[in-house]
């Protein structure tokens, strides 16, 4: 059983999970978990995003998998990329109406649109390799998930990961966008330390496996641990089954 109620952010074979959304939609039954979010990678993922011309057959899939689950509520979700630092997101907002709920966060691999984009990537790439720039990259990558929040998205997803940020006017933007801020078992951010700096805040938090296999679906305990050692009030995270 999870602790979950529903696990917002699951990958297919669609984008670079290795199940199909029939076996994620099985998993998350078997494991008490009420609502599933499919959120492949957007289609502006160079390698792994989910195809444009495959977005029928995603949708599809996902209504097969309604109808064999009546009791698990699906979402027809998606991970958007941050595509640079001017925050431009790989979905125009009227495709982004076409799901039910918009995660995004910032990947590497996400498709170059120019110099700045390429820049971006190769600072953080630096940084995280050699240690060097970590001014540099946190303004830049702040500026970025900032720039990002103005789009219509639900979620920004493991905010840190791929680079250094300053999570404070982050979490505050987050706030006043109504956009959650997720914390994420697969990739450690938020970390402990984001969550001490910003609980007070009034935005909302949740937990995702970001499971790329349905035996991950759910799974969520390193990332419960850095709740709890970070005193986060856990009525601030919306899909915790509750009691906890
Ligand atoms: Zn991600
Ligand atoms: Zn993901």
């Amino acid at each position: 059983m999870s602790r979950l109620r529903a696990d917002y952010h699951t990958h297919t074979i669609y984008s670079d999970g290795k199940a199909t959304v029939m076996d994620n939609a099985r998993a998350a039954h078997e494991k008490g978990i009420k609502t599933l979010g499919i959120s492949d990678h957007g289609w502006g993922h160079g390698y792994f995003g989910l195809k444009r011309k495959r977005k029928e057959d995603y949708f599809k899939e996902i209504e097969e998998a309604r109808k064999v689950f009546p009791d698990l509520r699906i979402l027809i979700s998606i991970e958007a990329n941050i595509l640079g630092a001017d925050g431009a997101i790989d979905l125009t907002p009227e495709e982004m109406e076409e799901f039910d709920l918009v995660l995004c966060g910032y990947h590497f691999g996400s498709k170059i649109r120019n110099l700045s984009d390429l820049w971006m990537h190769a600072s953080n790439a630096l940084h995280k390799y050699l240690g060097i720039g970590k001014n540099y990259v946190t303004r830049r990558n702040t500026e970025a998930l900032l720039r990002a929040l103005d789009h219509p998205i639900d979620v920004l997803t493991h905010p840190g990961d791929k680079g250094p940020v300053e999570i404070m006017p982050i979490a505050k933007k987050a706030a006043k966008r109504g956009v959650m801020l997720e914390i994420n078992e697969r990739h450690h951010y938020l970390t402990t330390e984001q969550l001490k700096e910003i609980k007070d805040l009034d935005v909302k938090f949740l937990l995702s496996s970001d499971a790329h296999t349905p035996d991950a679906i759910g799974v969520v305990e390193e990332a419960y641990k850095r709740v709890k050692a970070s005193g986060l009030d856990v009525k601030k995270i919306v899909n915790l089954k509750g009691e906890e």
